[in-house]
């Protein structure tokens, strides 16, 4: 083997073990935001929900209020009653009687129906409340684990990314760059074994040609079709 492919081969184990190391720490931010975005509409739904239910509580209040003012008003109106001197005024403070009554009533009806729906208002309040609780619990759970897997990790990578720079030593710069490009490229497979004359990496096969200059290994040998890095073992 080409002494270059050799030092690649090593340097490809290693960073094998680097992105291995590292996969699962590199997907956090994103989990975390797609966490904290799933946190953040809880917690508008739970604020939504209890604002709602505020302003219910407030309008059945007010409701209550109008409703216990008109009574009192209706009550005036009767004693007003028996004060009246015509026929005239009297027919007017029942006509007001009625009119207030009426209010009152529609009053009273829209209160009920207030009434009626603060129970639903109130559940949707608190099971909302409780699933931003509960996520947020486990939100918090996750960036203490997610925090632990980071600073565990942390020396582990550091001793791999120091062997790496080590493997590294000695590779051509423009070689290393050729093959840190495939290994993003080419699912962490840049280096590739031959087998039976068909490149491992897309399977297509290799030129007689190139498999003498492989069996040579005085040069370096890519792929015709996916540009790996050949070797044959
Ligand atoms: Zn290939």
């Amino acid at each position: 083997m080409h002494p270059h492919v050799q030092k690649l081969l090593d340097l490809q184990k290693v960073d094998l073990e680097v992105s291995s190391l590292t996969r699962d720490i590199d997907q956090l931010p994103e989990e975390e935001a797609k966490r904290k975005k799933r946190l953040d509409q809880l917690e508008r739904a739970a604020l939504e929900a209890r604002t709602r239910l505020q302003k219910a509580e407030v309008d059945s209040r007010n409701l209550d209020t109008a409703a216990r003012d008109a009574d009192a008003h209706i009550k005036r109106l009767n004693d007003r009653l028996n004060q009246v001197r015509n026929n005239a005024e009297y027919q007017a403070t029942l006509f007001e009687i009625e009119s207030v009554r009426k209010d009152r009533d529609a009053t009273q009806d829209e209160g009920l129906k207030l009434l009626e729906q603060l129970d639903g208002l109130r559940g949707d309040a608190t099971t909302t409340l409780a699933a931003f609780e509960a996520e947020r619990k486990v939100f918090e759970e996750f960036l203490q684990e997610a925090g632990k897997l980071r600073s565990e990790r942390a020396d582990e990578v550091a001793a791999a990314r120091a062997r790496r720079a080590a493997a590294a030593e000695g590779v051509p710069p423009d070689l290393l760059r050729e093959y840190e490009g495939l290994y993003k490229t080419r699912e962490h497979q840049a280096v590739c074994r031959v087998d039976d004359g068909y490149c491992q990496g897309c399977y297509n096969k290799v030129t007689m040609n190139d498999t003498a200059r492989l069996m040579g290994a005085s040069s370096v040998v890519r792929c015709g079709s996916c540009q790996r890095i050949l070797f044959i073992a």
